[in-house]
C-alpha cells in the first residue's frame, strides 16, 4: 500500500489535500509522503534483523536534502555515483562511513574527495580506475576499501536502458576475469580489497534473478577467498521494482530479504543493498493541472503544465504512469493523450489513455513519479523546473522551491555580469 489514497473523492497524501498543495504552491509540483519513503527503507533494515548489514539509498534516484536527511536519520548509508552526490548526502547530514561510490567514470578529483571524506568503499569498475584510486590514496598516506563490480552475466529482463547485468554492457568486470584482477590488486599497497559488488538492473518486478546474482556471487567469494582474499562484504546493488501499473504486483520487500538472509546464512558476510526506486518510486506523484483539451482529427489531446522536462521516464523509456483524477467525478469518460507544452512529439506523459471527461483547470496526479523523477528533470524549453513539497501526515512543508526566470539565467549572467539589462 502507498499513502496516496481518496477521500471523499479528493485524492489525499497522508493526511493533507493534494489539492491544498497544487493551491498554495502551484503546478507543476512533485509531492513526496515521508511515510511511504521511511515504510520502504524500514522494510529493508528490519528484515535483515541481526545480521551484519548497511541499506545504502541510491541517491540517483532522488536527491533532494530533505529526503537524503530523513533517510539518514533513519540510518541509511548511501549509493552515490558522483561527487556531487557525496557533496548532497554531507549537506544532508550523512555518514560518509556509510557510503559506496558507484559508477564507471569516476574521475580523480572526485576520488580524492571521496578519499578526504573517509568514505566506506568504492565500487570499482574497471583495473585503471583501480590503479588510480590505489596511486591517489597513496598521496594521502591512506588505505582505500574497494569493492570490485562484478558483472555477474545474469539477465535482468528489463527495459534495455536500465539492465546492466550483461556482458555486452558497459558495467563492472564479467565474472570470469575478477579473480586475476583480485590477485593482482591484493598487490597494490593503498587499496584492501575486501568486498565486491555487483548490481544487475533496474525496475526488477521478479527478484529471481537478483538472488541468481547472489549465487554466483557467493560461489565466487569461496573462489576469491581460497585464494587468499579476505572477503568481509558484499554489496548487492539495487534494482528491486515498483507497480507502475495498477495491474502489477510490487515486490515483497521482506520476503526477497528473508531469501537473500538465507543464501548468506553462514557465510561470515556483511551485506549491503543498493536500492533507490523501490524505496522513493511509489512515495511521490508529480502534481499537473490540465490547461486545454483539443481534437486533431480523431485523436483526442489533454494539455497539462507538466512537461518531458519535468518527468522524463515516458519519453525514455516508453514507460506508464497511472494518472489519477485529483478530484473523482462519475461522469462520461475519454480516451487520450496526455501531453506537456515542451516542443516535441515525444513530450507525451501517457498516450491513448481512458480518462475522465477533463476540463481546463482540473488537477491531475502522475503516479508513481518519486523515483527517477525530479532527478532527471531539466530546464529544456527554458521551463524553471518545479516545486517539491514533503508532506509529513497533516503537515507539510516545500522542500526545493519552483525555479524562478531568474535562476534559469543566474549562471550565465554571473559568468558575464555585462550582459545584463
Ligand atoms: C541505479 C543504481 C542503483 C539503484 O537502482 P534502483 O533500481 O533504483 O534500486 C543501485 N546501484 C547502482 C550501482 C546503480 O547504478
Amino acid at each position: 500500500m502507498t499513502d496516496f489514497e481518496y477521500r471523499d473523492r479528493r485524492l489525499f497524501c497522508e493526511e493533507t489535500s493534494l489539492e491544498e498543495i497544487a493551491k498554495m504552491t502551484g503546478t507543476p509540483c512533485y509531492v513526496y509522503s515521508n511515510r511511504t519513503i521511511l515504510d520502504r527503507f524500514d522494510a529493508y533494515n528490519l528484515a535483515f534483523g541481526d545480521i551484519p548489514h548497511t541499506v545504502c539509498y541510491a541517491v540517483k534516484a532522488n536527491s533532494n536534502l530533505a529526503l537524503l536527511n530523513l533517510l539518514a536519520n533513519a540510518g541509511a548509508g548511501f549509493d552515490i555515483v558522483s561527487g556531487g552526490e557525496l557533496y548532497r548526502v554531507l549537506k544532508a547530514g550523512g555518514d560518509p562511513r556509510k557510503v559506496v561510490f558507484s559508477g564507471v567514470g569516476k574521475t580523480s578529483d572526485e576520488i580524492d574527495f571521496a578519499l578526504s571524506h573517509n568514505i566506506f568503499s568504492f565500487n570499482c569498475e574497471s583495473e585503471p580506475e583501480l590503479e588510480l584510486i590505489d596511486s591517489i590514496a597513496g598521496e594521502r598516506g591512506v588505505k582505500a576499501r574497494v569493492a570490485m563490480r562484478v558483472n555477474p552475466d545474469v539477465d535482468a529482463a528489463t527495459h534495455p536502458y536500465i539492465s546492466t547485468g550483461l556482458r555486452e554492457h558497459k558495467f563492472g568486470i564479467d565474472i570470469a576475469e575478477v579473480e586475476d584482477v583480485y590477485r593482482r590488486g591484493m598487490a597494490l599497497a593503498n587499496v584492501a580489497l575486501e568486498s565486491v559488488s555487483c548490481h544487475i538492473g533496474s525496475q526488477l518486478l521478479d527478484t529471481q534473478p537478483l538472488l541468481e546474482a547472489l549465487r554466483k556471487m557467493l560461489g565466487l567469494i569461496d573462489r576469491l577467498r581460497a585464494a587468499g582474499a579476505p572477503i568481509s562484504h558484499i554489496d548487492l546493488g539495487g534494482g528491486v521494482g515498483v507497480p507502475y501499473r495498477s495491474s502489477e504486483q510490487r515486490p515483497d520487500i521482506d520476503a526477497f530479504v528473508q531469501d537473500l538472509r538465507g543464501l548468506l546464512a553462514g557465510k561470515r558476510l556483511h551485506a549491503m543493498v543498493e536500492p533507490g526506486r523501490s524505496i522513493v518510486g511509489e512515495a511521490g506523484v508529480l502534481l499537473t493541472r490540465v490547461l486545454y483539451r483539443k481534437r486533431n482529427g480523431d485523436k483526442e489531446f489533454v494539455i497539462v503544465d507538466a512537461a518531458m522536462n519535468d518527468l522524463i521516464r515516458p519519453a525514455l523509456y516508453q514507460s506508464h504512469h497511472e494518472i489519477a483524477p485529483v478530484a473523482l467525478s462519475d461522469g462520461e469518460t475519454i480516451r487520450a493523450d496526455v501531453v506537456g507544452p515542451v516542443c516535441e512529439t515525444g513530450d507525451f506523459l501517457a498516450r491513448d489513455r481512458e480518462m475522465p471527461d477533463l476540463r481546463g483547470g482540473d488537477l491531475l496526479a502522475i503516479m508513481t513519479a518519486g523515483a527517477y523523477g525530479f532527478a532527471q528533470a531539466s530546464n529544456y524549453n527554458s521551463r524553471p523546473r518545479p516545486a517539491e513539497v514533503l508532506v509529513d501526515g497533516k503537515g507539510w512543508r516545500i522542500v526545493r522551491r519552483r525555479e524562478s526566470y531568474d535562476d534559469l539565467i543566474q549562471p550565465e549572467v554571473g559568468a558575464r555580469a555585462e550582459i545584463v539589462q
